[in-house]
């Protein structure tokens, strides 16, 4: 497969929620508890455990930085400090035992294709809307709950 990025969303924003327990942009305000199911973090991509880890719910673009046009939806993060997730680390490995669905678009918003996976075999799903010439990037969403997860792109060459 190509190189990849995995683009969580950036450690100003989850560093802010936590700051302020309030969503930016919105300034909705945020939800902090103890996890009552097991989700992912946005920011590290790994799991919050449920009974264990703290986190934040709040509302989030989840094409900010890419679109002018704008989509919220709720979103968690742990509610404690974490790393944001390595760009270059290849598909999450704690996200692979949940459905997600992989939506492919070119600028503009406009949805171009979209695959289901369930089995944990990302990769092909990735290439193959990858390889498609007018897909831009591609939106990680869970497919069982709808929300945002991360954004895939083409890493650039260096
Ligand atoms: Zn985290």
């Amino acid at each position: 497969m190509p190189p990849i990025r995995v683009v969580a969303i950036p450690t100003e924003v989850a560093e802010t929620v936590r700051a302020t327990l309030r969503a930016p942009i919105y300034g909705f305000p945020a939800h902090a508890e103890l996890a009552t199911d097991d989700a992912p973090c946005r920011h590290c991509l790994r799991t919050i455990v449920a009974n264990q880890d703290r986190r934040i719910l709040f509302t989030y673009d989840r094409f900010a930085g890419v679109e002018s046009l704008p989509q919220p939806g709720p979103i968690y993060v742990h509610a404690d400090s974490c790393p944001r997730y390595t760009e270059d680390a290849g598909f999450p490995e704690e996200l692979r035992g949940s459905p997600r669905t992989l939506e492919a678009y070119s600028r503009g918003r406009r949805l171009v294709a979209q695959e289901y996976v369930a089995d944990g075999k990302f990769e092909p799903a990735i290439e193959k809307l990858l390889a498609l010439s007018n897909v831009d990037y591609l939106q990680v969403n869970s497919t069982t709950a709808g929300c945002f997860t991360f954004r895939i792109t083409r890493a650039e060459l260096k």
